[in-house]
């Protein structure tokens, strides 16, 4: 999406009523049958109901009142999480669209058009696993991942010292890319979504 996948969220947030807190962290939540307190630093909204929506690998994070059951705890705790990053590099010379994946090294590459049908000046890649991730280096930064890239496209001039990389295991809001379902591990999706008094989780 052109503007960035954002762009979606806030379109979607125009059209309602009241105003979406952004960057209001959740540090408790205290909950009955019939109504929920949420509250985080510098703020506090009641109502009959809450819906709760962060992913099940920060839910520790929030304190429950009164606490969560463990059947609760057990079915966020049988969702398990993928990891993925993504290399952006600026470049010095015009390109075509493209894609390109390395089999060996776990990666695809591609140039693509922008707003207004210019290809931007930027190769993105992706990888995912927490194999490829090691196997690129990505916790120790752009280095070796840019060593493969070069590597792969030659036919692209690559402004190194102007790559960034997206690390979702990083982003402390998360810490995983998206969940998944992996062979022989079973996801507990009725526990998942049984109601918590006036607690919904989606
Ligand atoms: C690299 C990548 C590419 C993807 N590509 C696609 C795609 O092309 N198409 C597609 O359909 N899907 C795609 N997805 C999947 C899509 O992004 C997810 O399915 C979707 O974002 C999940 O939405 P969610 O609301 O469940 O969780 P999230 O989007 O993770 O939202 C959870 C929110 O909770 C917030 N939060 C956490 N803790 C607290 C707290 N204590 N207080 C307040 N807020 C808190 C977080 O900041 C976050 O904003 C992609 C995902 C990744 C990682």
């Amino acid at each position: 999406m052109a503007g960035g996948n954002l762009r979606l969220a806030e379109a979607l947030a125009e059209r309602l009523p009241g105003p979406v807190r952004t960057r209001h962290a959740v540090g408790r939540v205290d909950w009955t049958a019939e109504s929920t307190t949420v509250k985080g630093q510098g703020f506090e909204v009641s109502g009959d109901a809450t819906v709760v929506t962060v992913p099940a690998t920060v839910l520790r994070d929030i304190r429950f009142e009164p606490a969560l059951a463990e059947a609760k705890l057990r079915a966020n705790r049988s969702v398990d999480y993928g990891h993925a990053a993504k290399l952006s590099v600026p470049l010095q010379e015009d390109a075509e669209p493209s894609s390109v994946m390395s089999v060996p090294d776990r990666f695809w590459c591609w140039t693509a058009r922008g707003e207004g049908g210019a290809v931007q000046p930027v190769v993105s890649s992706f990888t995912g696993s927490a194999a490829a991730l090691e196997a690129l280096g990505v916790a120790a930064g752009a280095g070796l991942w840019l060593d493969h890239l070069a590597e792969l496209r030659p036919d692209l001039a690559l402004s190194s010292e102007g790559a960034v990389i997206t690390n979702w295991d990083d982003d402390r809001w998360v810490r995983a890319a998206y969940s998944v379902e992996l062979a022989g591990r079973a996801c507990d999706h009725t526990g998942l979504v049984e109601p918590t008094g006036a607690l919904f989780w989606a």
